[in-house]
């Protein structure tokens, strides 16, 4: 074999490997960023290595500093795993190594992203000509689709901002939830919308936006509107109601966004697409892939209802640059990138489009048997409506609920998160992993239940 093929066959064998472990390592790792930093840093080498030695180094050096995400424990933020035909065409991403940006330059790649795109659309009940952009995840998800408005809202006040630049542009009013995702505001904040600027609504005992609230804010004011909502609150995994605010917003003359990093998928389940009801009237749709879509690391989509308005916000005017129709460099922030959405056609090739609703209804199910098992243990109280695939509970005080989050962890057999909850500390389990089975979860609430005992 030469170098590459025993370097890559170093990374097959280590990744099974570490595959293989999942099941029993603890999820939480063991060793610190001090640990790994003294493992791996010191200066640069001076003399080169075998590359084979290479992958050996790491994945031994690194072990007990990963965290068994891919495995069917790990519940914390809102993380999923990666499913098998996703993982294997990762590699096969990387290995040919083309630079995605352009359809001239790598047809193979960009028909598979746009192949996925359109699937996608399908799967979520979104207008079939939109534009998909495959980017980092959600948070330049955001940021492209909040960009992309940026520019049409201006346009349609009769503002030319790639022309004429923001300083002296109409005042543009953003209105937000109050239990928005962070990311809004920072996409917001490198758009040069400061926090103090934005408008934030109310919301309800489950984070949903007040309809009352908004139609209130909308009526106090004029000009240029972005409405963002909300498919999926992080805490609760609650759903605004996008049937009655798409239409209140539109009759403003707003742009309406949706980010819905995990929560758009509702819309792929029979079930559960109520929850969703309404979104698609919406102008533009952040999600991701690699939460509930089980892809790997980094793959997100930026979803524009007029393609015409992503390509008056990103494409460039580089005369070096080949234009086709509608290439992936014309509705993204970026030029040069790996081909991330390929993972996503082998995901949803590999589960068709009956395996993504049941992966959907799945991790609702267990979301379900999650809370309840946690309703037995003594002291243990959840709070959220269970609606999709977030549970969050806490002990009877702030104390003894960051207590228990410490020990869960230091345990070892799963993942939860902390989080603060209308001014109370909480824990809060995401079903985010294609991997969790029914006797993961009870594995987990016997867990936790032992340490509530002790
Ligand atoms: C995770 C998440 C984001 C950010 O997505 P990344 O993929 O982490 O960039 C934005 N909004 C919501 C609701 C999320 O859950």
């Amino acid at each position: 074999m030469d170098d590459r093929e025993r370097a890559l066959d170093a990374a097959h064998r280590r990744a099974t490997e570490f595959l293989g472990t999942l099941d029993d390592r603890p999820v939480w790792p063991r060793a610190s960023l001090d640990d790994m930093m003294s493992v791996f840093g010191g200066p640069l080498p001076d003399e080169g290595a075998d590359p084979a030695e290479v992958i050996h180094g790491i994945a031994s050096q690194a072990d007990p500093g990963l965290v068994a995400i891919p495995g069917g424990r790990f519940f914390g933020f809102v993380i999923g795993a990666t499913h098998p035909a996703a993982l294997a065409a990762d590699w096969l991403v990387s290995a040919w190594d083309q630079n995605s940006g352009s359809s001239v330059l790598t047809p193979a790649t960009v028909a598979l992203e746009r192949v996925a795109g359109q699937w996608m659309l399908d799967l979520l009940g979104l207008p079939p000509t939109a534009s998909v952009g495959f980017v980092t995840g959600g948070q330049i998800a955001n940021f492209t689709c909040l960009g992309a408005a940026r520019t049409a809202v201006l346009a349609r006040a009769g503002w030319d901002l790639a022309e004429r630049g923001m300083r002296d542009a109409p005042r543009v009013r953003v209105v937000v939830g109050a239990d928005r995702h962070a990311s809004v505001d920072r996409a917001a904040r490198f758009l040069g919308f400061g926090r103090a600027e934005l408008v934030i609504i109310d919301s309800d005992d489950q984070g949903r936006m007040r309809p009352d609230a908004l139609a209130a804010a909308l009526a106090d004011g004029t000009g240029p509107l972005i409405v963002c909502l909300q498919a999926g609150e992080v805490h609760t995994g609650a759903f605004d109601d996008f049937r009655t605010l798409v239409p209140l917003a539109h009759e403003h003359d707003a742009w309406v966004h949706v980010d819905g990093a995990f929560g758009l998928w509702a819309a792929a389940s029979g079930s559960l697409s109520r929850l969703t009801a309404g979104m698609e009237a919406a102008d533009s749709w952040a999600t991701d892939a690699h939460k509930t879509l089980n892809v790997p690391y980094d793959c997100g989509m930026a979803i524009v209802r007029d393609p015409a308005d992503s390509i008056a916000a990103f494409r460039t005017g580089g005369d070096y640059l080949v234009y086709s129709g509608l290439d992936p460099w014309d509705v993204t922030p970026e030029l040069s990138r790996r081909a991330r959405g390929v993972p996503a056609w082998a995901a949803l090739r590999s589960l068709g489009r009956s395996g993504v609703e049941s992966l959907i209804d799945r991790l609702h199910a267990n979301a379900v048997a999650m809370a309840s098992g946690l309703s037995t243990i003594a002291g243990i109280e959840v709070l959220n409506d269970v609606d999709y695939t977030q549970v969050m509970f806490r002990a009877a005080t702030d104390e003894a609920t960051r207590a228990l989050g410490a020990e869960i962890l230091e345990e070892g057999t799963a993942v939860v998160t902390g989080a603060e909850w209308r001014g109370r500390a909480a824990l809060r389990c995401s079903m985010s992993s294609w991997a969790t089975t029914p006797g993961d979860i009870e594995r987990t609430i016997a867990a936790i239940r032992g340490l509530v005992a002790a």
